[in-house]
């Protein structure tokens, strides 16, 4: 077991433990957002046809005078004109045959020709290309691809199946009334929510007490590629998560250099990899950000990197990446952060008045004026 690795270790280490790359085919309605896992090569050229790209009409652009001899337009059968005749033409249109150029509906019959509004056959993709490849995620944009492509089903990766798992004794789920010392669950449901953004199955168990038999129970009872807890990973006496993996599980880290963030374990309970996450609600949310999907979905990161100018000072952790929530605007040309809440690791709301958090260098702090590296979250 290693301990205190730093977040690109944490991933290492996490990546040696193979998460399941089985794939299936799901039909177009069903991909958003799915992982491709093989090439698509395209069935038609794109477009399939010449075609018009404006209604007008199809003429031949060496003609001086022209007269109307028809109507075409989108999924009409192709036409066909000679010399001196014109085709009315709507968008989409085949181009007749013997027609080379466009007169636009606004110019009138008697306006200027284009041979610049015909969009030509296969000029987008020709059959074969490989327009969309193996980790592409299926965005809306994607999805029209494939299905221009001819594609009604394409062939994705099965999403890892994860158990959700929040343990602790104050912990009570919302909707039901709070006692004396108890707080709302929260870590699963953004867990959930994440997880179904970088395309995985989340499934959301009931809350654990701190107790190591309802503990090994649960995790005895789960189907599913990866097991995530939240809570009970730190120093505490009831941080059942860590001990009982200590003692009858495998752990491969435990405590990365980050904060918040800092006392997650890695590790297999008896083959399936578990992530423990810290209680702390942007702690874990965050943890998930930087460790847990980088591992599971390189495809679907959830920020973006870049570089900010700071317009408030930003306090940096001893030994470790500090990530201060940040909110990222652009300011003439450039990217600027503010802060705006307390930055407690138990206050979610700071993850929702922000954009972003800093990737403060450890043992650094940044000043106002200063440009630091970011992620802007996504
Ligand atoms: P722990 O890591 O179990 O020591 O928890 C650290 C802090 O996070 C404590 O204040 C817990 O009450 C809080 N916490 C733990 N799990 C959750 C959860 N699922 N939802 C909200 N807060 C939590
Ligand atoms: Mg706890």
């Amino acid at each position: 077991m290693e301990t205190l690795v730093t977040i690109e270790r944490a991933i290492e280490i996490a990546r040696q433990v193979a998460t399941i790359q089985t794939t299936e085919s799901v039909p177009l309605t069903e991909a958003h957002n799915r992982i491709l896992s093989q090439d698509l090569i395209s069935k038609v050229d794109d477009p399939p046809f010449d075609n018009s790209a404006m209604d007008g009409w199809a003429v031949r652009s060496s003609d001086i005078e022209r007269v109307k001899i028809g109507t075409t337009a989108a999924g009409s059968h192709p036409s066909k004109i000679g010399e001196g005749e014109a085709i009315r033409i709507m968008t989409g249109a085949p181009m007749p045959e013997g027609s080379d150029a466009i007169i636009l509906i606004e110019d009138g019959l008697g306006g200027k020709a284009h041979t610049n509004f015909i969009r030509r056959q296969g000029e987008n993709l020709s059959k074969g290309n490989v327009a969309l490849r193996t980790g592409q995620v299926m965005t809306p944009a994607a999805i029209s691809l494939a299905a221009t492509m001819g594609h009604a089903t394409i062939p994705v990766r099965v999403k890892p199946r994860v158990a959700v798992i929040s343990t602790g004794d104050e912990l009570v789920t919302p909707g039901e009334e709070l006692e004396a010392g108890s707080i709302y669950e929260s870590n699963s449901y953004g867990l959930c929510a994440l997880l179904e953004k970088i395309g995985c199955k989340p499934l959301l168990q009931e809350i654990v007490i701190d107790s190591l038999d309802t503990l090994r129970t649960t995790l005895d009872s789960l189907e599913c590629d990866l097991i995530l807890t939240s809570g009970g990973v730190s120093m505490g006496e009831f941080d059942y998560v860590r001990i009982l993996m200590e003692q009858e599980g495998e752990i491969h880290f435990w405590k990365v250099a980050m904060r918040p963030g800092g006392p997650p374990l890695f590790g297999t309970w008896k083959g399936t990899p578990l992530f423990g996450l810290p209680g702390n609600p942007v702690s874990s949310h965050l943890v998930f950000t930087m460790i847990v999907a980088p591992w599971l979905s390189p495809e679907t990161p959830l920020g973006n990197n870049v570089q900010v100018r700071l317009k408030d000072a930003v306090k940096g952790a001893p030994g470790k990446v500090c990530l201060r929530r940040i909110r990222i605007s652009s300011e003439a040309d450039q990217l600027v952060a503010t802060t705006h809440t307390h930055q407690g690791s138990g206050n979610i709301h700071s993850m929702v008045a922000h954009n972003g958090v800093t990737l403060l260098p450890p043992d650094i702090n940044a000043n106002p004026g200063d440009i630091i590296d970011a992620l802007w979250l996504l």
